[in-house]
């Protein structure tokens, strides 16, 4: 059968790759290649952050938990690491939903001043410049194919369209519920740090990676501007070094913007359309595209196998 899936984004080739392994004849369609996504900007650390709903959510993201974790003891060249890391919180909260999928889930006994709670978990780091040139290489090895088109409309040259789109589904979907959260974060450069923190406030976290370590961020709401700004990039840097005080004189390295694909909930299902082709949508990934991938990825898979 042949599926066109339109995005090159986490969500996009990771659906691509499940499904060519699963011998469909696979080619993905995009705007911005992998390197030029909102998903190449992603931090990224396996955490449900900005999507919904909690139930689906979990499953999703408990298995794809699972296959960055395998990726990173079978798969050095994946980019996918299992760091340790703490997120701090300035109440007293209950464990979060997710708490029972991660492994080393543990209360933070005195957390600094100004926090009063906070966990430490193991959780995947993901080098996304590294990982979605991987993904697109799996992807290729398996017969698919990515090709640069901007597309008007969903096509239908196909028997099957996967929409993994993010936010450029508000126009191919015709679904203004999914609007831009914008990102900026900073790059600085590696300096030993070898555990992430996180404190959901602002929001400010901070991940190293192999030769880097990301800082950030913003979470700003309906905001389009692509543009990195420079008294948002020296807020982002006091709060890192505020959480992060080995931060302090770290060298700035570059600076991006991303904007996340938010919606109410998570598209994933298949459309009741007059399109010519069936259609599955899947985006709205929100704050989470890459802790979600796998498991929407394996769902897509499913949908497919019953229609
Ligand atoms: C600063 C920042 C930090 C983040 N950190 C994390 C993190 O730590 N962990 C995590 O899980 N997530 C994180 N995210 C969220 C994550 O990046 C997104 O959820 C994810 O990138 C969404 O992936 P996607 O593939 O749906 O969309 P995208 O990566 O935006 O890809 C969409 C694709 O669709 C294509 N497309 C759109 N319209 C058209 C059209 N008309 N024709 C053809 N192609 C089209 C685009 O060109 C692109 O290829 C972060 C995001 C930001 C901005």
């Amino acid at each position: 059968m042949r599926v066109l899936v339109v995005g090159a984004g986490v969500v996009g080739l990771t659906t691509a790759v499940c499904l060519a392994e699963n011998g469909y004849d696979v080619h993905v369609l995009a705007r911005d290649l992998p390197l030029e996504t909102t998903s190449s900007v992603a931090a990224a650390l396996w955490y449900p952050y900005l999507a919904d709903p909690p139930d689906r959510v979990f499953g999703w993201a408990a298995l794809s938990l699972q296959i960055f974790t395998q990726l990173a003891r079978e798969s050095p060249e994946a980019g996918v690491r299992l760091v340790m890391g703490t997120e701090l919180l300035k109440q007293r909260c209950a464990d979060p939903y997710w708490a029972t999928a991660v492994r080393g889930f543990m209360r933070v006994d005195s957390p600094p001043a100004p926090y009063l709670d906070g966990w430490a978990f193991e959780a995947p780091v993901i080098e996304m410049p590294v990982y979605l040139v991987w993904l697109r290489s799996r992807l290729e090895s398996a017969g698919g194919t990515v090709t640069r088109m901007a597309l008007p409309t969903l096509p239908d040259a196909a028997e099957l369209v996967i929409n993994c789109a993010g936010l450029g589904a508000r126009r191919l979907a015709r679904d203004v519920s999914v609007v831009p959260v914008r990102g900026q974060v900073l790059y600085l450069a590696q300096l030993g740090l070898a555990r992430w923190s996180l404190d959901a406030e602002g929001p400010t976290y901070v991940v190293p990676r192999e030769h880097d370590i990301v800082a950030g961020g913003t979470d700003v709401e309906g905001d389009w501007n692509t543009r990195p700004e420079r008294s948002v990039a020296a807020d982002i840097l006091r709060r890192a070094t505020t959480l992060v005080p080995e931060l302090e004189g770290a060298r700035v390295l570059g600076h991006r913007v991303g904007l996340r694909p938010v919606r109410p909930s998570v598209r994933l299902e298949r459309a009741d359309s007059s399109h010519p082709t069936p259609i599955i949508h899947c985006y709205g990934h929100g704050g989470a595209g890459v802790t979600l991938s796998w498991g929407c990825a394996a769902e897509v898979l499913s949908l497919v196998e019953s229609c």
